[in-house]
């Protein structure tokens, strides 16, 4: 039987970590600001808002939340960007993802201040992953490394297999552990013989967005096995891409899901926030 991988301790355990920091600054007087930018009302959305609120609440950010109607115009959501740009309360600027169809995600992430950009979205901010030289890392991916670490399984050297490659989750989260000096595959739609190659992997990372798509016999005996996906299973159940109890034995490490990555994403969030604030005033 793996050892299950509990995101909510781990999760738990870097919001306390931001909290005290946060509680010794405020005795400096110095106060940390996120702000919340909702358009429309999509429910998924709502929901992550909320949670983003509640975090904000517990490690003793400020939060400011804009909720805008779903005919809001590029032109108003851009002077709102701009105006938080300027506001000297706000050190982060989170804008939620996906936007109404008439607005455009990249113009407006194009406009966050790149020293604002807690989500890590921004061009500057990608292209300083690249080079290693950053001060933000994606939330999810940030997550997720920080799940490994909590096995005690070094990164360097290993075998890592990253299914997925998009630009929130499976590039990032590739180079994170190129970083680390892992040996990194990145597999997508057209890679063939995915199996054999994800049962190579001493540390398999699933970002595909394909219900319980992962068997065992894509896993090789005692892997880390890290599940990003979120999606329903033929029950309506919330499952991720890795099909758990088939893999549960065979692994040595595996997240679940829920539990896993999903509450991780918003303590890093917490803790860009933080570095966001840190900068702003001058701190290490
Ligand atoms: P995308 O749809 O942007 O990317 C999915 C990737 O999976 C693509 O690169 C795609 O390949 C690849 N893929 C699709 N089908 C296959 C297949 N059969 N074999 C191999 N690769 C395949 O999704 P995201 O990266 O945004 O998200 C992935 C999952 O993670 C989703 O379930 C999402 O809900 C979840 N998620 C969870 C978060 C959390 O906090 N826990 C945060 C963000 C996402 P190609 O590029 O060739 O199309």
């Amino acid at each position: 039987m793996a050892n299950i991988i509990d995101g909510k301790a781990v999760s738990a355990q870097v919001k306390e970590k931001i909290r005290g920091e946060v509680s010794e600054l405020k005795e400096k007087g110095i106060e940390i600001g996120l702000a919340v930018v909702i358009v429309g009302d999509d429910p998924a959305s709502q929901v992550y808002v909320r949670n983003k609120e509640k975090a904000c609440e517990l490690v003793g950010f400020n939060s400011y939340k804009y909720a805008l109607p779903a005919e809001t115009t590029e032109e108003e959501l851009l002077a709102l960007v701009d105006k938080l740009n300027n506001d000297d309360r706000v050190d982060g600027i989170l804008v939620q993802l996906p936007l109404p169809k008439h607005l455009n995600d990249k113009i407006i992430i194009d406009n966050i201040r790149p020293d604002k950009d807690v989500d890590a979205f921004h061009p500057v901010n990608v292209g300083k992953i690249m080079i290693g030289d950053y001060s933000f890392l994606p939330c999810t991916p940030a997550g997720v490394m920080e799940l490994i670490d909590s096995t005690g399984v070094e990164v360097a050297g290993k075998q890592c297999v990253v299914i997925g490659r998009s630009n929130i989750v499976g590039k990032p989260q590739a180079m994170l552990l190129l970083h680390r000096s892992g040996t990194v595959t990145i597999c997508h739609s057209k890679t063939r013989n995915l199996k054999e190659i994800c049962s190579g992997a001493d540390i398999l990372v699933a970002a595909v967005g394909r219900a319980k798509m992962v068997t065992s016999d894509y896993i090789k005996e005692g892997a880390v096995v890290i599940d990003v996906g979120m999606n329903r299973d033929e029950n309506g159940k919330l499952c991720g891409d890795v099909d758990f109890e088939d893999c549960k034995e065979k692994a040595g490490y595996i997240t679940p899901v829920p539990g896993g990555v999903g509450p991780m994403t918003i303590a890093m969030l917490m803790k860009n926030t933080l570095t966001a604030g840190k900068m702003h005033h001058g701190i290490d």
